[in-house]
C-alpha cells in the first residue's frame, strides 16, 4: 500500500499557490485596457438615468455601460472535460457586484486559455499573468448576469506527494483510476476558478469518457456511455472538495445499504474489499446517528463509497466519497479504518463541504471534527478497541506537530506544509480535551450549533460555540492549545504521590519552559503490585497555578504512575535529570 508518510515528504512540497483569503476574487483586476467598450459616453449619468424629463446630459438615452474590474462571486462552475484528450471547457457564473465593469479576474495557474467568451460572445481580451485570468467584455451593471467562459488543455500532473492534480493510476485490478482533485487552493489548477477555500458555489459536470469507463462527480450523478453528469446546487459546496471528478474502468456499481433517507452505493473494481469489511448494521447506525445531530444527508439520496488507488485514506467529494482500495488492510492508526474513513469522510459532508473553512489556517476545524465525531461513535457503538486506538494514535502523533493547530504565523504556512500536523492535534486539542473538561453532550451541542448554517467557519467560531454551549470563557484554553506560531510546545508533567495508610495524594505539575499553563484534566494511573487506582487532577480550563492534586485510594503500597494511560491529553512526562529524547516519527494518514 503506497503510504502518505507526510514527514517524508515535507521536503519535497513546493510553495502555496495563493489561496489567500484576504483577497476577494475580481477586486483590482488590471483589464481596464478595454474600458472603451461601452455604449454611450463615458459613464456619464450614473445611477440616476431614465427618470423624469428633468436631466439632460448624454443623448443615448440609456446609461453608460460600466467600466472597470468587476467585483464580485463565482455562484456556479459549469466544467465540461474529456478524458481523452484533457481537454476543458469552463464556464463561471458571477454575481456582480456594484458598481459592475467590464472586466473580471480570476485566478488561473495554467499560463494560457483559449475560446474566451463574455456572455456568450468572444471576449475582447483575456489574458493570464502572474497566474490571475482577466476576462474583459460589455460592460456589466451590478445584479445583471455575467458569464465568463475559458479552455484549457489540462496537464497531466500531481501535487505534494498527494493525488492533488490530474493523475492516472492502475487500480489493484489492473483497470485505470483517472482522479482529477483540486483540494485547499488548488481548483485553478484545472481552469479559471476561485481557489480562495471560504467560498461556496454550485457546481455543474459533464465528463466525456470512453464507453465502459464509470465517472463518479460531485452531486446528483447522472451516468451515461459516454458522457457522465453531475450537478450540485442547492446545498452549495467548495472547491476543494466538490471541483474535482473519478473515474474507473472497472468499477461495479452496487447498492449497500439505505438508512436515515441515503442510499449508499459502492463503487468497487474485482477484488475490492470495502464493502465486505464494512458492516452494514453500523453504517445504518451511524448514519442515523450523523443525522440525528447534523441534520438530512446535504447532498441528494445517494452516498457514492467508491475504491481507488489514493493517497488519501479518503477523500470528501460532496456525495462521492474516495475511498484508499487498501484500507481493509491497512494495520496502524486506526483499528478497523475502513469504518473509520467511512464515518471521517461521512461527516465531512456537513463539516467541511456544507460548511467550509474561513482560511486555509482553519484546516483543522473541519478534520478535527470529522475525526472525532468518528471517535464518539466508536466509543458509543464500536468495540472498544477502536476508540483507544483512535486516541492512541491521535496523542503520539500530536507529540510530533510542528504547528499548532490554528496556526498564527506570519506568513501563515500553506496548507501543504502544515496539514499533517492537524490530524491529532485537531480532535485531540478541540474536543477530547476538552470533553474531560466540559463533558461530551456539551461539546457535541456546540459541534451542533457550530455547523448548523452552512457557510464559511473559523477556529475562532468554534471556540464561540464551545463557548456557548459550555457557558464558560475558553479563551484562556483556546489561547494556550490552539493558537500560536511555531511549533508548539505542549505540556510537560511532573507527577508525585504521597501514601497515608491506603489514601494518596497524586500532585501533577506543569514544568513547561514557556512557563504558559494549559487548562486540562490529567488522568493518572496509580500502581500497586497487584491492583491500581485512577486519580483525575484537574486544572480546569483557565489555571492559576502550575500544581494540582487529586486524591485515590490503594490498599497497597504505590510502586509507579502511568501517566495518561488512556491517551486523552497531549502532554510529555517529565524525567528528571533526563535530556528530552526524540521518539520515533509515527506516519501520520491524510483522509
Ligand atoms: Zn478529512
Amino acid at each position: 500500500m503506497k503510504r502518505a508518510f507526510v514527514p517524508a515528504i515535507l521536503g519535497l512540497l513546493v510553495a502555496a499557490c495563493g489561496s489567500d483569503p484576504e483577497t476577494p476574487t475580481g477586486s483590482g483586476g488590471t483589464g481596464t485596457s478595454s474600458s472603451s467598450g461601452g455604449v454611450g459616453g463615458s459613464g456619464v449619468g450614473g445611477a440616476g438615468g431614465v427618470g423624469g424629463g428633468t436631466t439632460a446630459s448624454s443623448g443615448t438615452g440609456g446609461s453608460a455601460a460600466p467600466a472597470g474590474p468587476i467585483t464580485g462571486l463565482v455562484k456556479r462552475y459549469d466544467y465540461a472535460f474529456d478524458l481523452a484528450t484533457r481537454h476543458a471547457k469552463s464556464q463561471l457564473e458571477i454575481a456582480v457586484a456594484a458598481p459592475g465593469g467590464d472586466c473580471f479576474q480570476t485566478s488561473s495557474e495554467l499560463p494560457a486559455v483559449t475560446n474566451a467568451t463574455w456572455n456568450g460572445a468572444p471576449a475582447k481580451s483575456a489574458a493570464v499573468t502572474s497566474k490571475k485570468l482577466d476576462v474583459c467584455g460589455e460592460g456589466v451593471s451590478a445584479g445583471k448576469p455575467l458569464v465568463i467562459g475559458a479552455e484549457v488543455d489540462v496537464p497531466l500532473k500531481k501535487f505534494f506527494g498527494l493525488d492533488v492534480g490530474f493523475s492516472k493510476k492502475k487500480d489493484k485490478a489492473g483497470g485505470d483510476f483517472t482522479y482529477l482533485l483540486s483540494w485547499v487552493g488548488g481548483c485553478d489548477r484545472f481552469g479559471p476558478c476561485d481557489d480562495d477555500p471560504s467560498r461556496l458555489a454550485a457546481f455543474h459536470f459533464d465528463v466525456t469518457h470512453p464507453v465502459g469507463t464509470v465517472v463518479l462527480c460531485p452531486g446528483t450523478l447522472t451516468p451515461g456511455d459516454t458522457v457522465t453528469s453531475c450537478d450540485l446546487s442547492g446545498t452549495l459546496a467548495p472547491t476543494y472538495s466538490a471541483f474535482g471528478f473519478a473515474a474507473d474502468t472497472l468499477w461495479k456499481r452496487a447498492a449497500f445499504t439505505s438508512a436515515a433517507g441515503i442510499d449508499v452505493v459502492l463503487y468497487e473494481v474485482p477484488g475490492g474489499m470495502i464493502g465486505q469489511s464494512l458492516e452494514k448494521s453500523s453504517v445504518d447506525a451511524y448514519l442515523t446517528w450523523i443525522t440525528g445531530l447534523l441534520g438530512p444527508f446535504p447532498y441528494g439520496k445517494e452516498l457514492r463509497l467508491a475504491g481507488g488507488p489514493t493517497a488519501w485514506l479518503g477523500f470528501e467529494h460532496p456525495a462521492s466519497i474516495i475511498l484508499q482500495e487498501n484500507l481493509p488492510d491497512l494495520a496502524q492508526a486506526y483499528a478497523d479504518a475502513t469504518m473509520h474513513v467511512f464515518m471521517h469522510e461521512t461527516a465531512h459532508q456537513w463539516a467541511g463541504d456544507r460548511s467550509t473553512i474561513a482560511t486555509s489556517s482553519d484546516f483543522a476545524w473541519k478534520e478535527a471534527t470529522a475525526e472525532y465525531l468518528a471517535y464518539v461513535f466508536e466509543d458509543e457503538h464500536r468495540p472498544p478497541i477502536e476508540a483507544a486506538a483512535s486516541l492512541e494514535y491521535w496523542a503520539a502523533i500530536s507529540l510530533q506537530s510542528t504547528y499548532f493547530p490554528r496556526p498564527t504565523d506570519d506568513p501563515p504556512p500553506s496548507v501543504d506544509e502544515f496539514y499533517g500536523d492537524v490530524y491529532g492535534p485537531g480532535p485531540m486539542v478541540f474536543y477530547v480535551q476538552l470533553e474531560s473538561l466540559l463533558g461530551r453532550q456539551v461539546v457535541l451541542d456546540g459541534i451542533k450549533a457550530f455547523l448548523a448554517q452552512p457557510g464559511a467557519l473559523a477556529v475562532a467560531d468554534l471556540e464561540e460555540a464551545l463557548e456557548a454551549s459550555s457557558g464558560l470563557d475558553l479563551k484562556p484554553y483556546f489561547d494556550a492549545w490552539a493558537f500560536g506560531e511555531g511549533k508548539p510546545e505542549w505540556p510537560t508533567l511532573k507527577i508525585a504521590t504521597a501514601q497515608a495508610g491506603s489514601t494518596v495524594t497524586v500532585t501533577v505539575t506543569q514544568t513547561n519552559a514557556s512557563k504558559k499553563l494549559y487548562g486540562c484534566k490529567v488522568e493518572v494511573e496509580v500502581l500497586g503490585a497487584t491492583t491500581s487506582a485512577t486519580a483525575i487532577v484537574d486544572f480546569g480550563t483557565a489555571p492559576k497555578s502550575d500544581t494540582a492534586s487529586a486524591t485515590v485510594t490503594l490498599v497497597e503500597a504505590v510502586v509507579g504512575t502511568t501517566l495518561e494511560p488512556r491517551h486523552r491529553l497531549v502532554a510529555r512526562l517529565a524525567k528528571p535529570g533526563m535530556p528530552a529524547q526524540a521518539e520515533p516519527l509515527r506516519p501520520v494518514w491524510p483522509l
